[in-house]
C-alpha cells in the first residue's frame, strides 16, 4: 500500500520504511561483565562498538532506546559500575560496550586517574573495536571532554559517530542549525554527526544503520530517494555503502561541500 507520500514500501527492495530500519541483533543485548582492569577485558575477537558520553548527556537513555532493553542501563548505573567498562553481549562474536561517563564533578581525582589509563589502553589497543559512538546533549555540544575523546579516538584511528541527543528540546530548525555549525568544526571533519532523541526516537534508524555497518550485518537496507529525519540537507555526506543517509565516517575534509 502506498503511504501518504506515495511511496509503496511493500514493493521496494528492502521492505522497510527508511525511518523504521532496525538492526535486530541489538535487541539481543545481555549484560556480561564490568571491567576495571585491562586484564579483565573479554577476548579481543569478533567486533564491538563502544558508546561514551559526558555524564547526563543521555548515554543510558540511548542504550535503552537502541536495545529496547530497559534493564541494561540500570546495570551500568549500579554503584561501582558507573566507572567501569560495561560489556553487553549481542551474540558469540559481537558486543556493545558502555564506557564510563566522563565529566562527573563528584568523582575523586584518584579515581579519574585510575580509569584514564584503562580507557586509553582500551581505545589504543582494542583490535575488535569497530567504532565509537559519542553522546552529547545538543544544548551543550562539544565540551572539552568530548573534544578530548574525539581527538584521542581519531588519533587511535577509530571511526567516531556523534549523537546530538535531546534534539526534541530544540525546534527542528534550531537543531539543524547546531548540526550545520558543528559540521564546520575541524575536529569533526571526519566524524559522523546526527540529530538524535532517546526520548522520541528521532534519528534511531540512522544509528541502527551505523551499528549494522560497524558490526557487520551482511546487508544493510538501502532505500533510494528517501531523506533521513536526522540528517536532512546532508545528502552530500552519505556513505556509499548501504547507509543511505549515514554520514561518512572516514571521509576527508575535501569531501565536504560546506
Ligand atoms: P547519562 O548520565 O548520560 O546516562 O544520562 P541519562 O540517560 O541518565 O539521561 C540524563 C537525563 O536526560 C535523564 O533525565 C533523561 O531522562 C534525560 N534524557 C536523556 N535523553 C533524552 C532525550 O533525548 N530527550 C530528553 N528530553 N531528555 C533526555
Amino acid at each position: 500500500m502506498p503511504d501518504h507520500k506515495g511511496n509503496d514500501y511493500a514493493l521496494s527492495m528492502d521492505h522497510t520504511k527508511p525511518e523504521d530500519y532496525r538492526f535486530a541483533l541489538l535487541r539481543q543485548a545481555e549484560y556480561s561483565i564490568s571491567v576495571t582492569k585491562t586484564a579483565q577485558l573479554p577476548a579481543d575477537e569478533g567486533a564491538e562498538v563502544a558508546i561514551a558520553g559526558r555524564s547526563n548527556a543521555g548515554k543510558s537513555s540511548v542504550l535503552n532506546r537502541l536495545t529496547e532493553r530497559r534493564s541494561l542501563a540500570r546495570v551500568s548505573r549500579t554503584p561501582g559500575r558507573t566507572q567501569a567498562i560495561n560489556y553487553f553481549t549481542l551474540d558469540a562474536q559481537r558486543r556493545l560496550v558502555d564506557l564510563p561517563g566522563y565529566g562527573y564533578a563528584k568523582v575523586p581525582e584518584a579515581l579519574r586517574l585510575s580509569w584514564g589509563p584503562l580507557l586509553e589502553r582500551y581505545l589504543r589497543a582494542r583490535g575488535s573495536l569497530r567504532g565509537l559512538v559519542i553522546v552529547m546533549d545538543i544544548r551543550h555540544p562539544l565540551g572539552p571532554h568530548d573534544a578530548d575523546l574525539i581527538a584521542f579516538g581519531r588519533e587511535c584511528g577509530r571511526p567516531v559517530h556523534v549523537l546530538l541527543n535531546k534534539a526534541d528540546k530544540l525546534s527542528r530548525g534550531a537543531g539543524l542549525q547546531v548540526l550545520a555549525q558543528l559540521r564546520r568544526e575541524a575536529l569533526l571533519a571526519e566524524v559522523g554527526l546526527q540529530l538524535f532523541s532517546a526520548q522520541t526516537g528521532l534519528g534511531l534508524a540512522d544509528l541502527h544503520r551505523q551499528l549494522a555497518a560497524w558490526l557487520g550485518e551482511k546487508e544493510t537496507p538501502t532505500s533510494a530517494g528517501a531523506e533521513s529525519e536526522s540528517q536532512i540537507g546532508e545528502k552530500d555526506s552519505r556513505s556509499g555503502q548501504g547507509g543511505r543517509d549515514q554520514i561518512e565516517t572516514a571521509r576527508g575534509p575535501s569531501a565536504r561541500l560546506e
